[in-house]
């Protein structure tokens, strides 16, 4: 099958060199393969007629069967319109025109029945059209087409240039009579007979050019199932790989750490959620392999005591471990409470950030080298070249999305190095790695995106934690507010005001936190009130010092940006202000919530808004006020911004998929993963009779990168 589709698309009929030109810039296709999976969008159903009171306040596109009965032209400061009145029995519509009218005023013909297409538009109370289609109604009957018609992703460069979708409905006949229609089979017998799936070809042939609805239905299956299929067993073959290629430390014993830890230490009973991923991690720890696991967990779900209890596993099998956080302010919440743990144990831990000085940091690299100290924590001043360790076992990350993947990687490299091999050459072995979330991934994306790594869910909160009350108010009632706020500092409370802090415009931003603290300042005065601010254009020495004044509760009420976004730990403050709230994503507002709600006290998130709210900003804050599921919201995210945002664009590789939409095809995904495990569970090597064809595609795949990117 190869050669012929690896042609250069210059050479198919009907495109020519500006053609392939175009379509190598516009949509990166540079051979047939790349044109035979160019999916369409959309079909257009050109069998159904609406009437125009059967018209919908979409922007569907319609088709309308009606006489013109007048027209009229429109000048404006930028130019004449022309509006034609086109009716049925059962209403009217406009038709506008903006450029062409000559020729549109001598070519249609006036009460005379028309077939007209477009997309419908409604404005002021009246439904018009924008440059229809027209064709008469007695030539559209002459050459009526029962089919649906494919529409191709386009470019505006595409249609200007005159490769408009009939001109792409043209050149993909003409790739399939020249190829007859014949394509290469990709599935195995056994699963196309379980799963009665179309043949290749007929699939291809039904997705560009449908006979009808069910036919449709099942080559678009076919090719979905086919693309997550290749992409669950590549992910599942890289896991495997891994595990059998790169050898771990040893971790063969828990011991008096753990041990004594467990028994005599352990702050409150672990959730069984904790236990479980806790036996998760020891297994990886005490297999032969490295470990590479994601510890997701809802905010305030208890992941830093798994991590604790992991270092520990590495402490007693001699090695060191350590924690690196995205921000300072994090960095210093960690090392404080886990100090506190270690102290117990008589473990020495130290703290590395930014503003660490230079007889710290002498300090640090050289109790690390020579072994005496135990656990590292702090920012990424950890993957800074001098630091080095003497041997580090296990290395967390906590809210790895902040984090890139050559981050990870500069980490693997700072594990102990061994000579075990026969050639004299020192080999690096990676430290067990854990990477840990609060932004819940929905399964079906983590499975494709984190496919090669191993995940492990807290899905349980701690014991005694109340709901947090979560409302909704305009800026209008910001009175009401305040009051509320001072009956919370009355009882002893501690409230966050959170202002979006988005970079494009950060200076505005930067002035409307300003005016926010000094009105907040104006309503809560001293000395009977104490107000922290913290924003990024601080020193992190202020920063951490105003934080550490309202962790002590020194002050009442923090002002801040998202900086406090991540991790931090408060449990006296009881109220999130969150200001703006309708610019802010809703990831972004969930973890937010999260810094309250960690006390016993009932907690209270307050989201403020103006009035003016986009139907995006609508659903986010209904979806806030209606649950604090993280996985319910991270579901909603993803519909409302798609795959591609929330991973960011490190990740997007992976999901360029062609066909297949891993949210809106879950059922396809799981069925797709399913087939990759037996598959490569009964044949890893993929050497069977039967599993032929799924090694010549696998290799065609990724002898063709350019096709399915994300086979690397
Ligand atoms: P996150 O998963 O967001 O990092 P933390 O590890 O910071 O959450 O834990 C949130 C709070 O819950 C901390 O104050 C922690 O001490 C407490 N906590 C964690 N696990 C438990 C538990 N099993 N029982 C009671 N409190 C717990
Ligand atoms: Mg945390």
């Amino acid at each position: 099958m190869s050669s012929k589709l690896q042609t250069p698309i210059d050479y198919l009929k009907g495109v020519g060199p500006n053609r392939a030109d175009l379509l190598r810039s516009e949509l990166g296709i540079q051979t047939y393969q790349d044109l035979i999976n160019l999916f369409p969008n959309r079909y257009l159903d050109r069998t159904k007629y609406y009437k125009i009171n059967e018209l919908q306040r979409n922007s569907a596109e319609v088709q309308i069967i009606g006489n013109i009965t007048g027209f009229k032209e429109i000048t404006q400061k930028r130019g004449k319109r022309l509006v034609g009145t086109f009716q049925d029995e059962t209403g009217r519509i406009e038709l506008v025109w903006f450029r062409g009218q000559k020729w549109i005023r001598d070519s249609i013909k006036p009460n005379t029945p028309y077939v007209i297409f477009g997309k419908v538009n409604w404005f002021n109370g009246v439904f018009s059209m924008p440059h229809p289609e027209f064709e008469l109604l007695s030539v559209h009957e002459q050459n009526l087409s029962s089919t649906m018609q494919a529409v191709y992703p386009s470019t505006e460069k595409l249609s200007n240039k005159g490769v408009t979708n009939k001109v792409m409905n043209k050149i993909m006949q003409s790739l399939f009579l020249e190829t007859n229609g014949r394509f290469a089979e990709t599935l195995p017998d056994f699963i196309h007979s379980e799963l009665k799936l179309l043949p290749k070809s007929d699939a291809l042939f039904n997705v560009h050019f449908p006979k009808d609805q069910e036919l449709l239905s099942r080559a678009e299956f076919r090719l979905k199932f086919e693309e997550l299929f290749y992409l669950q067993l590549q992910l599942i073959l890289k896991n495997l790989i891994h595990k059998s290629k790169i050898k771990g430390v040893p971790f063969n014993s828990v011991g008096p750490y753990f041990n004594s830890f467990y028994n005599d230490h352990l702050p409150f009973k672990l959730t069984n959620a904790q236990k479980r991923v806790l036996k998760e991690i020891r297994h990886d720890l005490g297999s032969n392999a490295q470990m590479n696991r994601l510890l997701q967990g809802d905010v305030g779900s208890g992941k830093t005591i798994v991590a604790f209890m992991s270092m520990l596993m590495a402490l007693d099998n001699g090695f060191q471990a350590c924690l690196m956080a995205p921000t300072a302010i994090l960095s210093v919440q960690h090392f404080q409470g886990l100090s506190e743990l270690a102290n117990k144990l008589d473990i020495s831990i130290k703290l590395l950030t930014g503003s660490s000085n230079t007889s710290q940091r002498r300090d640090i690299h050289k109790s690390l080298e020579n072994g005496d100290l135990q656990i590292l924590i702090g920012t990424h001043a950890l993957l800074e070249d001098k630091v080095k360790f003497k041997n580090l076992g296990l290395a967390i990350i906590d809210e790895q999305h902040r984090f890139g993947v050559a981050q990870r990687s500069k980490l693997w490299k700072k594990g102990p190095s061994s000579t075990l091999s026969n050639d004299s050459e020192t080999q690096i072995i990676p430290p067990h790695v854990l990477v840990m979330t609060a932004t819940p991934i929905p399964r079906t994306l983590a499975m494709s995106v984190y496919g090669d790594l191993d995940i492990s869910i807290i899905d349980e909160l701690p014991p005694g934690r109340q709901a947090i009350k979560t409302v909704h108010r305009y800026d209008s009632n910001r009175l009401k507010v305040m009051r509320f706020m001072r009956d919370e500092i009355e009882k002893g409370r501690q409230i966050y005001i959170v202002y979006p802090l988005i970079q494009e415009s950060e200076h505005m931003d930067y002035k409307d936190l300003m005016d926010g603290y000094e009105s907040i300042v104006r309503e809560f005065p001293q000395p009977k009130y104490q107000i922290s601010i913290v924003h990024g254009k601080m020193k992190p020495v202020d920063k951490e010092f105003e934080m550490q004044r309202f962790v002590k509760g020194e002050t009442q009420i923090m002002v801040a940006t998202t900086v406090i976004e991540v991790g931090v730990n408060v449990p006296n403050a009881s109220v999130m202000i969150i200001e703006s709230a309708e610019r802010f994503g809703l990831s972004q507002l969930h973890q937010l919530r999260g810094r309250v709600g960690r006390g016993a006290e009932q907690s209270f998130c307050i989201l403020m808004t103006s009035f003016k709210l986009s139907q995006d900003s609508k659903v986010r804050l209904e979806t806030m006020t209606k649950t604090s599921d993280g996985f319910e919201i991270a579901e909603v995210d993803l519909r409302l911004r798609g795959p591609g945002d929330i991973m960011g664009t490190q990740q997007s590789g992976v999901l360029n998929l062609k066909i297949a939409d891993v949210i809106k095809d879950k059922d396809i995904l799981y069925s797709a993963r399913f087939y990759a495990k037996q598959v490569l569970t009964n044949d890893p090597s993929l050497i069977n009779i039967e599993n032929k064809t799924i090694l010549n595609t696998y290799r065609e795949l990724s002898k063709y990168k350019n096709i399915w990117n994300y086979i690397s």
